[in-house]
């Protein structure tokens, strides 16, 4: 009998030590850094939306969501959905397909600003903004990946092009639609995520999206990241959730504080904290799981 007793308990413990490595954790600061890296790299030259490096980068971010596994949005042929800008790079879309007709999105603008005419540093590397963001949607598709069930609602991830030229990117897609503006269950928009003190994340937005708000209270008790949430209420209007709240989606901001690099050629990749970025991707992820009625 006692024997069985360990027996059992050998069999317990060896079948914990074997457990899976859930979703949410394959989004680590290793990966992140890896994706910024490239993204706000010299070779990148700020990713200007009007810019042959914003097309390399729509081209990485559609790729590595395919390669995912990610699907197209309903009665599109591409993950490219330009806009009316000819000369501008497309906004970029892919979404883990759900059992019924409603969407949740995280969106990140993968844009920055175009290379200053003078100094010796003339590139706007964007790191933190945003890179950072466009890193966590790249990760943020691998953990999707790895989903054993299939929430309700679609899981749509979206990268805005124009963010810097006045949300064009946003801004066309809320207003042409590609999926209805009705049935959006909730937006998370990231948009610098990677300054500031280490584990502290602003959320904005929270009074009109209550349920957004509890997904990431309930989501953070398993991330313990410090949030703090409405100082900034003015921030609602600085980023693409703007022409989304227009429309009367649910949506939430998350983003850290200013910094001394912002819009500035020293907004470089060394100075990110990419375990913040990871625990906000982390963060969001959860979050957007439990809105889209899914199991992490
Ligand atoms: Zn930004």
């Amino acid at each position: 009998m006692r024997n069985l007793f360990l027996l059992s308990l050998f069999l317990l413990c060896n079948c914990e030590s074997k457990q899976a490595t859930l979703p949410v954790e394959f989004i680590t600061p290793t990966k992140i850094l890896d994706e910024v890296t490239f993204l706000a790299s010299d070779e990148m030259q700020g990713r200007y939306f009007r810019s042959n490096e914003a097309r390399i980068a729509a081209k990485h971010i559609a790729q590595t969501w395919k390669n995912a596994g990610l699907v197209l949005l309903p009665n599109q042929n591409s993950m490219y959905l330009p806009i009316d800008d000819l000369r501008a790079a497309p906004n970029v879309a892919a979404m883990l397909q759900g059992t019924g007709n409603e969407f949740v999105l995280i969106t990140a603008h993968y844009d920055h600003l175009k290379p200053r005419r003078s100094g010796t540093d003339k590139i706007y590397n964007g790191a933190d903004d945003n890179a950072s963001g466009t890193a966590a949607l790249l990760v943020i598709a691998e953990a999707l990946s790895k989903l054993q069930t299939t929430p309700e609602a679609s899981i749509v991830l979206v990268a805005f092009t124009g963010e810097e030229a006045g949300f064009a990117g946003s801004k066309h897609f809320a207003n042409t639609a590609p999926i209805p503006m009705h049935r959006i269950r909730a937006l998370i928009n990231l948009d610098m995520i990677s300054r500031g003190e280490q584990n502290t994340i602003f959320l904005e937005g929270a009074p009109d999206a209550p349920r957004i708000s509890l997904a990431i209270s309930n989501a953070n008790e398993k991330i313990g990241l410090r949030i703090i949430k409405n100082k900034h209420p003015d921030w609602i209007h600085r980023s693409d959730q703007a022409p989304f709240l227009e429309q009367g989606v649910p949506s939430v901001f998350l983003s850290v504080e200013d910094h001394e690099d912002y819009h500035r050629v020293t907004d470089h990749t060394e100075k990110i904290l990419p375990g913040l970025a990871a625990k906000t991707a982390q963060l969001s992820f959860l979050a957007a799981i439990d809105l889209a009625g899914g199991v992490p």
